[in-house]
C-alpha cells in the first residue's frame, strides 16, 4: 500500500467515525426519551428554583438520593437569568456553565429523571427592587417603562409583548438553554402576568389582551415546537377566568387573558397550580376538556397536596400527566429537600433544614403517600 492510498484509507475511518458519532447523538437521546416515556405514564415531578453553581453536587446527590428511589421522574429547574449565556453577552448574565448544565442532562438521563429547564417569559422580569437582566439591557422592551427604577407599585416588571426585537434575543437565550441541557422540553413560565396591554405603552394600548398573550404563547410554541422540535409548558393560571373558577386572581386571571385558551394549540403541557387546600379544582378537568395534557401543581402545603392530587385523579383522562410539586422556598439545589427525604439521615441532620423548605419536603412525603394509595 503506497502512502496516499493509506492516508485516503486513513481520512476516510476518520469520516466514518464522525459521521458514526454524529449519527448516534440524537437518536441514543430519543430513544432514552422513547424508554422513559414507556417507564413513566404518570410525571411525579419536581421544581427546583435558581439553582447554585457551586452546589451542583447537592442537586445531583438529591436526583440520585431522593428522586430516583422514589419515582420522582421529572426535575423542573427553574434557571432564568442565572446561566452564563454566550449568545448575548451584552446581557451580562452569570450562573450555570454550558458545561454544568451537560453535566446535570447527563446525571439526571443516568438516573431515569426527564430534566427540563425553565425561563419565565412575559411576566417576571423583575423581583422586588432588583429588574432583571432583559429589561435592565433592554428599557425598550419593558411593558410599563415609566415605572420608578424601584418597581414601587408593581408586582413584576413584563416585556411588550408587541415589541418587534425582543424575540429575537429572548429565542437566543432559550437556544442556549435546550442545547446546553440538551433538552427534549422547556417550560416558559408565564404565570402572573398583571401588565399586559397596558395603557401607557404605545404599542399595545386598547388592544385585546387575549390577543396579546396568545400571540406570545403561539410565537414561543412555534419557534420552540416547530423550530427546535421540542416540548412545550406553561403555567396554567392566565388562561383561567377568576370569576368562572374558585380561585384567586393569582391562581387565574382578571385580566380577560383568559379567553386566549381557545388561540393557542393544544399540544402545549399546562401546568395546573393551585396552593391553598380547596374542595374541588375543577380547571384540571377544564385543561383536558379543552385538549390539553395537564400537570397539576402543587407547593408547601400537605393537606393540599393530597387534596389536589384525589381531585386531579376523578375523571382523568391521558391527558392528566400526574402532579408537579413546587420548591419555591426550598432552596435552588435541592440539598434541604435532600437532608429532609434521603433515607439514612439524621435527627441532628434534619434539623439544620429551615422550615419552608421543611414544609415543601412535607407536602412532597404527602403527595407520594397519596399517590401510592390505589386510585378510589
Ligand atoms: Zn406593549
Amino acid at each position: 500500500m503506497n502512502r496516499a492510498v493509506a492516508w485516503s484509507l486513513l481520512c476516510l475511518l476518520a469520516f466514518a467515525v464522525l459521521l458514526g458519532r454524529a449519527g448516534a447523538a440524537a437518536p441514543l437521546h430519543q430513544q432514552w426519551l422513547d424508554q422513559w416515556r414507556k417507564q413513566n405514564p404518570q410525571w411525579h415531578a419536581v421544581h427546583l428554583t435558581g439553582p447554585q453553581p457551586d452546589r451542583l453536587d447537592a442537586t445531583k446527590r438529591f436526583v440520585a438520593e431522593v428522586m430516583a428511589p422514589r419515582g420522582l421522574n421529572v426535575l423542573i429547574l427553574e434557571v432564568n437569568y442565572g446561566f452564563s449565556y454566550k449568545s448575548r453577552p451584552e446581557l451580562k448574565c452569570t450562573g450555570l456553565t454550558h458545561q454544568q448544565a451537560r453535566d446535570l442532562a447527563h446525571w439526571c438521563r443516568k438516573h431515569n429523571v426527564r430534566l427540563i429547564p425553565l425561563f419565565n417569559c412575559l411576566g417576571h422580569q423583575s423581583w422586588g427592587v432588583n429588574t432583571f437582566a432583559l429589561l435592565r439591557t433592554y428599557p425598550e422592551f419593558d411593558e410599563t417603562p415609566h415605572v420608578p427604577p424601584d418597581n414601587k407599585g408593581i408586582y413584576c416588571r413584563e416585556w411588550c409583548p408587541s415589541h418587534p426585537e425582543v424575540n429575537k434575543v429572548v429565542f437566543d437565550l432559550l437556544d442556549e438553554l435546550i442545547d446546553a441541557f440538551e433538552a427534549d422540553a422547556l417550560h416558559v413560565g408565564m404565570d402572573e402576568v398583571f401588565l399586559i396591554g397596558s395603557e401607557k405603552c404605545p404599542r399595545c394600548r386598547g388592544k385585546d389582551v387575549a390577543e396579546l398573550f396568545a400571540k406570545v404563547v403561539c410565537e414561543l410554541h412555534q419557534h420552540l415546537t416547530k423550530e427546535k422540535g421540542v416540548e412545550m409548558l406553561m403555567w396554567g393560571d392566565r388562561l383561567l377566568d377568576a370569576s368562572a373558577f374558585p380561585y384567586s386572581e393569582w391562581d387565574a386571571s382578571k385580566t380577560g387573558s383568559h379567553r386566549a385558551i381557545d388561540r393557542i394549540p393544544k399540544d402545549i403541557i399546562i401546568c395546573d397550580w393551585h396552593y391553598h387546600r380547596l374542595e374541588k379544582y375543577p380547571s384540571v378537568q377544564f385543561f383536558q376538556q379543552k385538549g390539553f395534557r395537564v400537570l397539576p401543581a402543587t407547593w408547601n402545603n400537605p393537606e393540599a397536596a393530597v387534596a389536589l392530587i384525589r381531585a386531579s385523579r376523578v375523571d382523568a383522562t391521558e391527558r392528566m400527566l400526574g402532579i408537579l410539586f413546587t420548591g419555591w422556598t426550598a432552596g435552588g439545589n435541592g440539598e434541604h429537600l435532600l437532608t429532609a427525604l434521603r433515607s439514612g439521615a439524621t435527627a441532628a441532620e434534619r434539623a439544620t433544614i429551615p422550615k419552608a423548605a421543611a414544609r415543601v419536603a412535607d407536602t412532597i412525603e404527602a403527595g407520594l403517600k397519596e399517590l401510592r394509595r390505589p386510585n378510589q
